[in-house]
């Protein structure tokens, strides 16, 4: 058209060079790529950039384009790209007019910083959605024939961050009261101090035989569960090996898997 200028994304009477994008905080669920929901997958196709970590797992990583995709998971250095860059890169590339997504493991705001990320873009003026994931802290269990609450035996469940060292006094999970409500807990990330947690929960008085089960890489390929009581879950832990993504449940629910395992057919095998 006569005096258009070929700026097709300029807003009448804006000063703006472009129309502003749009990001996706993006749950991939707990990592079998059929666990992601029909609206994450549709953002996934019609993202110009996807900006991940590792936790999605390779399985769906590997599938997103390779000219969409930065992995923001890790840098060269082997350092893992501080949360205020991301957040500074999704604004960056909301501002070029870019179709974003964000794709976090499980769903997005279950400790995902998803929260802060959200935050910030609101701050920045930037649009954006959340769409919600499967949770690894209900998944993961989940194939392992572990429901997160039973009508007879948990009518609550506690999700915790075993990041913390639960010695330290400015700890800010209080495992005493944790230990009073009687419901299930699920730990993430809590591989490494499951020894200072489980010892914790038995000084609040749990009882030292209450089942524990450890599920590592559910729903993965090689997922795996190692189970026990507060007791002897350390052990079998290091028995069996198992290593980070994992999630812990502890209490009366992680029993369960015993009573249905013989006709489970989520193929997770007990290495302890
Ligand atoms: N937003 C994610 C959790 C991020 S924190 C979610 O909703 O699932 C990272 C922790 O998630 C890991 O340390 C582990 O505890 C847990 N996790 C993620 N994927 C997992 C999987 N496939 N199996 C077991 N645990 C998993």
């Amino acid at each position: 058209m006569p005096g258009e200028s070929d700026e097709e994304a300029t807003a009448p009477g804006d000063g703006a060079a472009t129309e502003i994008g749009f990001v996706s905080l993006v749950g991939s669920g707990p990592g079998d790529p059929e666990l992601l929901t029909v609206k994450a997958t549709r953002r996934l196709e019609e993202a110009d950039v996807v900006l991940h970590d590792k936790l999605p797992g390779p399985e769906i990583i590997e599938q997103l384009p390779d000219d969409a995709r930065e992995d923001v998971g890790k840098r060269a250095g082997g350092e893992r790209t501080a949360q205020s860059a991301i957040n500074e890169r999704l604004v960056e590339l909301a501002r070029e007019g870019k179709r974003v997504v964000r794709l976090k493991g499980g769903d997005p705001f279950v400790f995902g910083r998803g929260g802060e990320e959200a935050e910030y873009l609101a701050d920045h003026g930037i649009p954006f959605e959340v769409v919600p994931g499967v949770t690894s802290a209900v998944a993961a269990p989940a194939v392992a024939g572990i429901p997160v609450t039973h009508r007879d035996h948990a009518s609550s469940v506690s999700f915790v961050t075993g990041h913390e060292d639960p010695t330290k006094p400015e700890s800010a999970i209080d495992w005493e009261a944790l230990a009073a409500t009687g419901g299930t807990i699920v730990v993430l990330m809590g591989v490494g101090k499951l020894p200072a947690y489980t010892a914790a929960l038995r000084e609040a008085g749990m009882d030292p035989e209450t089942p524990v089960a450890l599920i590592e890489r559910g729903t993965r390929p090689g997922q795996r569960v190692a189970t026990g009581t507060l007791d002897t879950i350390v052990d079998e832990r290091d028995a069996a090996g198992i290593e980070p993504p994992a999630v812990t449940v502890i209490g009366d629910v992680a029993a369960t898997r015993e009573s249905v395992r013989e006709r489970l057919g989520n193929g997770v095998s007990d290495d302890a």
